[in-house]
């Protein structure tokens, strides 16, 4: 629940501290941008204030403020909170308009920090602080101090002129902004798992450039919209990027491949994705490429075949899923909000052959596919195609 009279969000970082001083002012300049423009995009007003260590949003929108920037890459947690003139009766006067709104019974604590010169103490806020919540609330409930383990946390952050009221600290993604790393090629299949591999590498500072290779008539009929929809969602984490899906068209070779290959099939396909993906990445200054392969999870991501595959390319393929488990990537592809659109089955089924190879080697694989596979995958990435959607667009 939110502070009475919110005014501001106080937004934390988490490993941008761990920088040298000189990057981490670079990084949180970074957030501050990428704060005002998720503010813009999701239509909030707020001022956003950047101080050593911390960011502010000032906004008559406290909500809505902090729904917004709880979506920005490199907000570890935010806070909406009260700002008061940094006195000791301003603050307890907050805390006791606080305590009468959301004190529903239980125990409490109050927990202050303080930095700059002042003429009390951390201590003596929580000490007159807790006083003024027991005298605000004691006539309709029993308030019990509890600093341990407390039903209601009452934070306050007194920084020189001001000091911060608030309740809750609502988790962010946590992470780097985005743009802080080169671009990734997102290989986006739509399935559960690719969207959350993507959103990984943006969690870290990458913005990912996605790309779907559209299977034909090995794709279902919503395939194509299944992963656009994807995309779009994710494009709403990171408003300032162009997300727009690139496509290649691939249901031929794909039939030849069908044709032509046997147990190692789905070992050649990726050979000659992840080729597409290394051209586009080229025309887009990409410096790697990221898919969701998690180990084990199909015969073609055992370690031997990763290693097989891995061979076709000299871009180097990252995988943000290599050890999770399905249950761990559908929870967060569910707290992402890609679940639901990664719903139909994925194409690439009916491309497996009955026996896949698990164990292969990257002689076998070679001597069974068509010489020219590359060939293949250089031609299919020429006529790649940029799909304007209304919601992708980069804005800078
Ligand atoms: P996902 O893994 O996203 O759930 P899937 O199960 O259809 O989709 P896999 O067969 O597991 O895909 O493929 C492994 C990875 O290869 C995917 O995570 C994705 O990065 C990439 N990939 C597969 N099919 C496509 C496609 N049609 N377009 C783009 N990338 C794809
Ligand atoms: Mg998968």
């Amino acid at each position: 629940m939110t502070v009475p009279g919110a005014d501001v969000v106080l937004l934390r970082h988490g490993d941008i501290g761990v920088k040298s001083a000189h990057v981490q002012a670079a990084m949180e300049g970074h957030l501050a941008e990428r704060v005002a423009a998720m503010l813009d995009a999701r239509g909030v007003e707020g001022r956003v204030e950047h101080e050593w260590g911390r960011l502010f949003v000032r906004t008559d929108e406290p909500e809505g403020a902090t729904d917004a920037v709880t979506d920005v890459f490199g907000v570890h947690t935010a806070s909406p909170a009260r700002a008061v003139p940094a006195r000791m009766d301003a603050i307890t006067d907050a805390l006791a308009a606080t305590a009468r709104t959301v004190y529903d019974g239980g125990t409490f604590a109050v927990e202050a920090r303080r930095t700059g010169d002042h003429d009390f103490t951390s201590h003596d806020v929580g000490h007159e602080g807790g006083d003024a919540i027991w005298r605000a609330v004691s006539d309709d409930v029993d308030p019990v101090v509890d600093l341990d383990d407390p039903d209601h946390r009452f934070f306050v952050e007194v920084r020189d002129e001001e000091a911060f009221v608030f309740v809750e600290k609502r988790d962010g993604p946590g992470g780097f902004p985005v743009g802080t790393q080169a671009p990734l090629v997102a290989l986006i299949s739509g399935g559960i798992d690719s969207p959350v591999a993507g959103w990984q590498a943006m969690r870290r500072g990458a913005p990912i450039v996605p790309l779907y290779l559209d299977l034909g008539a090995y794709g279902g009929v919503d395939h194509r919209e299944r992963a656009f929809a994807t995309i779009d969602t994710l494009a709403q984490y990171v408003p300032t990027q162009d997300m727009r899906p690139r496509v290649v068209q691939v249901g031929e070779y794909v039939d030849r491949l069908v044709d032509a290959i046997d147990s190692t099939r789905m070992l050649s396909y990726r050979r000659f994705m992840y080729r597409i993906a290394e051209h586009v990445a080229d025309t887009v200054d990409a410096a790697g490429i990221v898919t969701g392969e998690a180990l084990g999870q199909k015969s073609s991501q055992t370690v031997r075949n990763l290693n097989a595959v891995d061979r076709a390319t000299r871009v180097p393929i990252h995988r943000p899923l290599l050890t999770r488990d399905k249950q761990e990537i559908i929870a967060a592809a569910r707290r992402i909000g890609t679940y639901n659109d990664a719903t139909i089955d994925a194409g690439c089924q009916r491309v497996a052959p009955d026996k896949p190879a698990t164990r292969a080697t990257v002689a076998a694989v070679e001597a069974a596919e068509p010489a020219d596979l590359f060939e293949w995958a250089a031609d299919a990435a020429a006529s790649v195609e940029v799909v304007e959607r209304s919601r992708t667009e980069g804005s800078s």
